[in-house]
């Protein structure tokens, strides 16, 4: 590994603190992820991504700021990256997905938060995550009330512009969300000193829809019978994919898609015949969340889709391409982001018809409804969600957890019994 220690300390990070996370991810990495048999070869650009990932990334950044470059930071899939990049600018994910980041977090923020934001809050205070030290803007949303009033702390502490997100799907939100996104651009548009103009625009939107192709490619693969990929390898993908460079992310996908889609035809699976197809719906899982599809995956079944931000959500529908102006761009990226289903919007039975036809598309034999706790917009769905399914003859299993280790046991043991239930 490169000693990157220099340029954490100009970051301004706690490099005392640091130490502690950069001691125990490598452990977590190996016992979830390098402790897996018969993974495609492609996996091995995330091994080194994760090996090297407060260093690589957050190198690459710093130099494309000293090339002129801004970075802006985000914690949610509705804002959009076409925007940013259409004023040569970078976005970066922020979403928090580790325990460590938690106790910073609650400092400053009530206990009863989900670990996502306490986490993502926890990060930039604690100083202990270069992405975070690195972004020149944060973009946060008002999808939650959580991150709303989280928004307002951070605020006073590194540039932020919220994004108003609609509660409702009508034509009017959708003109609203037209206007936000055009609001959104002129931000970026002074923060970078670079105009938007309709091609910039319209290459920024064919090089995300290429990524999101890419990432659909790997999430295909995962519907044949023989799964030639785990949910967590697939899990991590996704996870990368909010930080790297789009084009490279969309090229190493392929690539990956390249050699599952052989791996199918070859009869190659990373599971034994018959093992139990689970679809994880729910809350975000941000990296180094790994927790549930371990869990799963260590107690015979194997994780073949995610309907949440770190999967699914992330890549399903394209922008239309090919508008001839901003105004109609705009309206056209509106609108794809405006088909992301998230519990934020009511009525919100877009999600309930995805996760039906999801569970149908992969072949699932469970669904498992997982819930960050003290996310209140989940959990409340997870009434409907658990019902349809039910209605559906889809077995379902609702969990709520956080980021820590303590209920692990039970989790395991709960999920196994809900394996064997499957028959
Ligand atoms: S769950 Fe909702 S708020 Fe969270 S990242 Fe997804 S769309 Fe955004
Ligand atoms: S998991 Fe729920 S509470 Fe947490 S940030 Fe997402 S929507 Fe908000």
């Amino acid at each position: 590994m490169a000693n990157y220690v220099e340029m954490w300390k100009e970051l301004g990070m706690d490099l005392e603190n640091h130490d502690n996370l950069c001691a125990v991810l490598p452990v977590a990495y190996g016992d979830v992820y390098l402790s897996q048999e018969n993974r495609p070869e492609g996996m091995a650009f995330w091994d080194m991504v994760v090996a090297d990932i407060h260093g690589i990334r957050p190198a690459e950044l710093i130099e494309a700021q000293k090339n002129g470059q801004k970075v802006f930071g985000t914690f949610c899939v509705y804002v959009p990256d076409e925007v940013v990049i259409a004023a040569n600018g970078i976005v970066t994910g922020l979403c928090g997905g580790s325990q460590f980041w938690v106790p910073d977090g609650e400092a400053v923020l009530p206990k009863g938060t989900c670990p996502l934001i306490k986490a993502s809050v926890g990060a930039r205070l604690g100083k202990t995550c270069p992405f975070f030290r690195i972004a020149d803007m944060y973009v946060g949303e008002t999808t939650c009330d959580g991150k709303k009033k989280a928004w307002e702390i951070l605020g006073t502490d590194v540039p932020m512009h919220v994004m108003d997100i609609p509660q409702m799907k009508r034509e009017k939100d959708i003109v609203k969300w037209t206007e936000e996104i055009k609001d959104f651009a002129a931000i970026v548009e002074k923060v970078t000193g670079k105009e938007i103009t309709a091609e910039s625009l319209e290459a920024a939107i064919k090089l995300i829809n290429e990524k999101r192709k890419a990432m659909a490619r790997v999430y295909e693969a995962r519907k044949a019978e023989n799964i030639p990929i785990s949910g967590k390898d697939a899990l991590l993908m996704s996870q990368i994919a909010f930080f790297d460079d789009p084009a490279r992310c969309a090229m190493m996908c392929n690539k990956l898609a390249d050699e599952l889609e052989q791996r199918i035809a070859d009869g190659v699976s990373v599971f034994p015949a018959g093992t139990k197809r689970i679809m994880l719906t729910g809350t975000p899982m941000a990296i180094p969340n790994w927790k549930l599809h371990h869990i799963i995956e260590t107690s015979g079944a194997a994780v073949v889709c995610e309907e949440t931000c770190t999967g699914t959500r992330y890549f399903e529908g394209q922008v239309e391409e090919g508008k001839a102006t901003l105004d109609e761009q705009y309206r056209a990226i509106a609108e794809r982001y405006m088909g992301i289903n998230c519990a934020c919007f009511t009525p919100n039975s877009g999600r309930v018809d995805d996760i039906i036809r999801l569970a149908k598309e992969y072949k699932v034999d469970g669904v498992i409804d997982v819930n960050l706790k003290f996310c209140c917009l989940y959990d409340t769905e997870g009434y409907t969600v658990e019902a349809a399914l039910k209605e559906a003859g889809i077995p379902v299993l609702g969990i709520e957890t956080d980021y820590a280790d303590e209920d692990s046991e039970q989790l395991k043991t709960r999920i196994e019994a809900f394996i064997e239930m499957l028959g």
